[in-house]
Formats: structure tokens, sequence, C-alpha cells
């Protein structure tokens, strides 16, 4: 029995012992399921109760180091253990952008007293983080950015608004991107600070949506404090970790739909069987046979690019340009398969409220509105094909972040 064998068999039987009943057969995903900080609560005591026991094997963070509290797993020890969880189709025991964005960029940038001060409580799920990147006119052209941080004794006094930051007023901690010299060329005066919203002067105001509801802020900095200690990779050195941050958001981001859109297929030929017929043999309308065939290719051709992409990542180098064809490609992809599912439920797929709910049409139009904004989010689809043409294909600059 080879090493990674004895690792899935004591897995399978620690799982099977400790996951709770109640949360087998109920999977989330990375945007699905406990975001963890000071005012989040559980779902149900089984939530709680996970989180904790995934806690004590540092199974929430698994490839962290365990001087910080992870699991130390190797990559191919984790995805034994994200198997497994697949198979009894567990919900992560915890979310959110400490785990995915600030962890993995601290664990590569940070000094070891911000290891130790920030990456224990987002592996216990203690505090929540949120991204303070954008600004009002600073989207793509992010280096244009103007919130300003002044020195101040030993530290700084920030000043600015960010826009766009999603689940700032569900959030403990932000990372911000601030102007720390004016004067500089614009990369060039950036820094990268992470700061406690729990002080006078951060104020969070919801942005509503056409939609309703939505996870988007405005956060507004009026002289608000931030240590020198919290800076991180050095004053005027903050493009460099926006940019490792950026990359680790885009695998995640384009990992997740690579996920998503595995087995799309299936999902796809049921619904057009239902609304088209027959429903068994060869679909009716040859064009939609078409687009599904496609749409079956495409995901087979990227889960193949994936796989390589991991093959290459065994060596725990952090991700490099390769995430913007991730991300690129996996959001493109799953905003055809959405277009193609609502297209299949013909006037089903309109709905927004009412009684197609139950047979899950609504959850098809929700899905198809929520991933335009997937290829969006963390750069734009166009600004990913800036950099492929860049830095992977080696053509003139278009204007890359
Ligand atoms: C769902 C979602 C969640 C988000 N969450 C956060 C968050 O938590 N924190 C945060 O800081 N921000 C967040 N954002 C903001 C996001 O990062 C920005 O929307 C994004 O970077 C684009 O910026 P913009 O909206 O200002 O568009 P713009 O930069 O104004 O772009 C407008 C259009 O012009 C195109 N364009 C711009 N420049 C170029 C170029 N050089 N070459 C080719 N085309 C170009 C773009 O591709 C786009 O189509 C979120 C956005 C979405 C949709």
């Amino acid at each position: 029995m080879s090493d990674l064998d004895g690792f899935r068999a004591e897995v399978r039987a620690w799982l099977e012992e400790h996951a709770p009943i109640s949360l087998r057969g109920r999977p989330g995903d990375i945007f699905h399921g406990h975001w963890g900080g000071r005012r989040g609560g559980f779902e149900s005591p089984d939530h709680e109760r996970w989180l904790r026991l995934m806690v004590e094997r540092g199974w929430t963070a698994p490839t962290w180091p365990t001087e910080y509290g992870g699991g130390g797993l190797s990559r191919a020890q984790d995805a034994v253990l994200q198997s497994e969880l697949r198979r009894l189709r567990l919900p992560p025991p915890l979310i959110g952008f400490g785990l995915v964005m600030i962890g993995p960029t601290l664990l590569e940038y940070g000094t070891e007293a911000q290891k130790r001060e920030h990456l224990p409580p987002i592996i216990r799920g203690e505090i929540r983080w949120c991204q303070g990147y954008s600004e009002p006119g600073s989207g793509s052209d992010l280096a244009s950015l103007q919130m300003r941080a002044e020195k101040n004794g030993d530290g700084y006094v920030l000043n600015g608004q960010k826009i766009w930051t999603s689940y700032a007023d569900e959030s403990d901690w932000i990372f911000c991107l601030v102007r720390t010299d004016p004067a500089a060329k614009k990369q060039s005066g950036i820094s990268f600070v992470l700061v406690d919203m729990d002080q006078p002067g951060v104020t969070t105001r919801p942005i509503k949506l056409i939609s309703g509801a939505s996870p988007f802020c405005e956060v507004f900095f009026d002289d608000v404090k931030a240590l020198a200690r919290d800076v991180v990779g050095g004053e005027n050195n903050g493009w460099t970790v926006a940019k490792a941050l950026l990359r680790h958001e885009r695998t995640m981001v384009g990992e997740v739909f690579a996920r998503s859109v595995m087995g799309a297929e299936a999902e796809l030929l049921g619904l057009a069987r239902e609304a088209l017929g027959p429903a068994e043999g060869t679909l009716a309308d040859p064009l939609l046979r078409d687009r599904i065939v496609q749409s079956a290719m495409d995901e087979r051709a990227f889960m193949l690019t994936i796989q390589r992409i991991q093959d290459a990542a065994k060596t725990g180098q952090p991700p490099g340009t390769e995430s913007s064809i991730l991300k690129v490609y996996g959001t493109e992809l799953n905003q055809r398969r959405r277009e193609l599912a609502v297209t299949l439920a013909g006037a089903d797929g309109l709905g927004w409220e009412g009684e197609s709910y139950a047979s899950g049409h609504l959850a098809l139009t929700r899905d198809w509105l929520r991933s335009r904004g997937n290829t969006i989010e963390g750069g734009t689809s166009e600004i990913q094909l800036n950099i492929i043409a860049k830095h992977v294909l080696g053509l003139p600059d278009g204007g890359a972040r």
C-alpha cells in the first residue's frame, strides 16, 4: 500500500467516525458555507462541531504549516482529503478570503510576526477578512488608486474610499492597497496594509443592486490608524504583494468554476430533455445538441489544463501567470454553460421569484446572473487576456495589471 493509500484509509476512517451525519450529502463550495468571524453565527450545532473538529486536525487550512495551526499536508495529501470530503458530499468547514487570499499571501510575503498574529485566527474561523482594492475610478487600472496612508509616529493615518468591497459589512479586518508615496511612479508608491475595521473612522455602507440584496459595500476611511507592523512586504512595495494575492484569487476562482462545470453535461442534457424531448435517444434540436457537446468538450480540455497546472504546482511553488488562464477560461466556460442552461429552460429560465424556485429554475436564473460578475471580479476577462498576451505570449504591453 502506498503512503497516499494509507493516508486515504486514515482520512476515510476519521471522517466516517467524526463527520456529522446531518451534514453529509450537503456539499457547499468556496462561496457557500461558514465564513467565520467575530459576527459569524452557525447554521446549526453540527456546523459548529464540524468546524471545531476540523480545526483540531488543521484541516480548515490543510496545506498550511502546522506551527500556525494548519494541517501540514502535501498537495497530494490535500487532494486525497478533498476527494474524501467530496465522497461524503460534506461542506467545507470554513470558507472566506482569509483562507484563499490573505493567508496564502502572508505565507509568501508576511513577516514571521505577521504570520503568527494573523494565520491562527483565520484557521480557527475567528477573524473574517475582506479585500480593499477597488476605488471609484480605479478598477482595472488599479495602480491609479488614491487612498492615502500618511506616516504618523509608529504607524499610518488612512484616508480615502474603497468600493465593491464584498462583505465588508460582515468582516473584521480588511487588506488594503494605499498610496504611501504620492510623488513616486504610480505602482511604486503603493503599500499593502492590514487594517482592523473595528475602530473609529471606518464606515461601511452596503450598495444595493437591481437584484435586491448585494454583498457589495463602500468603505470609507477617515483618519483610521494602522500600525507600521501591519504593512506587508515593506513600505512602497505593495504592488508586488497585491499581484501575488491576485494570482491566488484568480487560481481559486478558476478552480472553483472548473469543479462547478464538472458533470455539467448531464445537467444540461436533463434540462434539454425536459424542455424539448425526447426523454431518451437523440435530442430533438441539432443546434442545441451541438452546443451541449461543445460545452462538454471544452470542459474536458479545461480539466486537462488544470491537471497539467496542478502537476507543475506539486513542488509547492505559488501560482504564476497561469492563474490568469484558469480565471479567464473557467469563468467564461461557466458563463457559456449558464447561458445555455437558461436557454434550455425556455420561459422558465426567466423566473426570479415564486413557484419555479421549487423546480430549481430560479437557481438557474440567479446562477446565470452571478456568472456575469465572475468574469469581472479579481480582474476582468479583458485584463486576463492582456496579462496572457504580455507575460505568456510576449506581446507588447496592453495595460495589464
Ligand atoms: C462580484 C464582484 C465582486 C467584487 N469584489 C471586490 C472586492 O471584494 N474588493 C475589491 O476591491 N473589488 C471587488 N470587485 C471589483 C472588481 O475588482 C472590479 O469591478 C474590476 O477590477 C473591474 O474594475 P471596474 O469595475 O472599475 O471596471 P473598469 O476598469 O472601468 O472596466 C470597464 C470595462 O473596460 C475594460 N477595460 C478596462 N481596461 C482595459 C484594458 N486596459 N484593456 C482592455 N479592456 C479594458 C474592462 O475589461 C471592462 O470590460 C468586485 C467585482 C465584482 C463584479
